[in-house]
């Protein structure tokens, strides 16, 4: 069988853990392959695109910042990454760049593997930047009935609820007092902001939200480095079920495998093995 190329293209990209993600799935597989890491500044992705060509890679995983901007040079394009406005996955068929979203899935994955569902649930997110764009529109796809959105900056928060179109809606600044009243009737509560995220100075000052959460809800951290944040550690504290970000970047990682390879992938085998290899580092 021909060596698989793959790469991961982004600005910065020397933090990524694709390489390691997609490593440990080709070698499980048992595939000769090879795996890049490729600094694209913005603006350069036509150079990266015709070296790609010249070298035969079958797929590249995409990060900051060129997520939307390859879009235009995609021969196709599908209906989830379509709906984002983002695509982190490209497969190279045939000379024709096939574009794909697997945040959203690798999203909804780790809720699912953990027991939830989104079917009528009142979803809560922190943040309004691309993750939690991709939340937002993966859970009222999943059937959310109500997603609040609440932000520092109340504008981007707005811009995400104008693109929910099935679900009921709702937005705020982000305060102690509208978390605390979102918190009410909330089933899934989510931290797509970089608070309490390693080797970012902020956290969140006061967790006395939590007691307005009603137990049985998921607290749902989007980081995983570190793998306990302290908004984790509170919630955990007062006895909700919680979830770090690992899931998330891990099922994302095998849903692109999944359409570079167009093979089976054993996702809760290889899902494992990656969890071991990321414990390593
Ligand atoms: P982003 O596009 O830069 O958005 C960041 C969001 O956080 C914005 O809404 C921003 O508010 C808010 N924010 C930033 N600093 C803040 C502060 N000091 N106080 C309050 N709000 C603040 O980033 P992103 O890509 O959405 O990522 C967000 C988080 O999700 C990061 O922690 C990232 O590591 C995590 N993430 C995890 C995965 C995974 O696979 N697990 C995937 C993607 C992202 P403004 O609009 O006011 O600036």
């Amino acid at each position: 069988m021909q060596k698989i190329k793959l790469d991961i293209v982004g600005d910065p990209v020397s933090h990524s853990k694709s390489p390691i993600i997609h490593s440990t799935v080709l070698t499980g597989l048992g595939l000769d392959f090879e795996y890049r890491r490729v600094c694209v500044k913005k603006g350069e992705l036509e150079d990266y695109l015709a070296e790609a060509q010249e070298l035969g890679i079958n797929g590249f995983s995409l990060t900051m910042p060129h997520k939307k901007d390859i879009i235009e040079f995609l021969d196709f394009i599908d209906d989830e990454a379509m709906l984002f406005g983002s695509v982190n996955t490209v497969k190279v068929k045939d000379g024709r760049l096939l574009g794909y979203n697997t945040d959203g899935r690798g999203f909804a994955q780790s809720v699912f593997d953990y027991g939830f569902d989104f079917t009528e649930k009142n979803i809560v997110i922190f943040g309004a930047g691309g993750a939690a764009s991709t939340v937002a529109l993966k859970s009222e796809m999943e059937g959310a009935k109500k997603i609040t959105i609440l932000n520092r900056t109340l504008s981007s928060a707005e811009s995400i609820a104008k693109r929910l179109k099935k679900c009921k809606t709702d937005v705020g600044t982000l305060t102690l007092d509208s978390i605390s009243e979102a918190a009410h009737d909330c089933d899934i509560f989510i931290n797509a902001t970089p608070l309490g995220m390693s080797g970012v100075s902020v956290d969140f000052e006061d967790f006395s939200f939590f007691d307005s959460l009603k137990m049985g809800s998921l607290v749902f951290d989007l980081i995983y480095n570190p793998s306990e944040t302290t908004f984790l550690k509170e919630a955990k504290r007062r006895g909700f079920d919680t979830l770090n970000g690992f899931g998330m970047l891990i099922y994302q990682g095998l849903w692109a495998d999944k359409f570079f390879l167009e093979m089976p992938i054993d996702f809760p085998v290889l899902k494992e093995k990656i969890e071991a290899e990321l414990k390593k580092i």
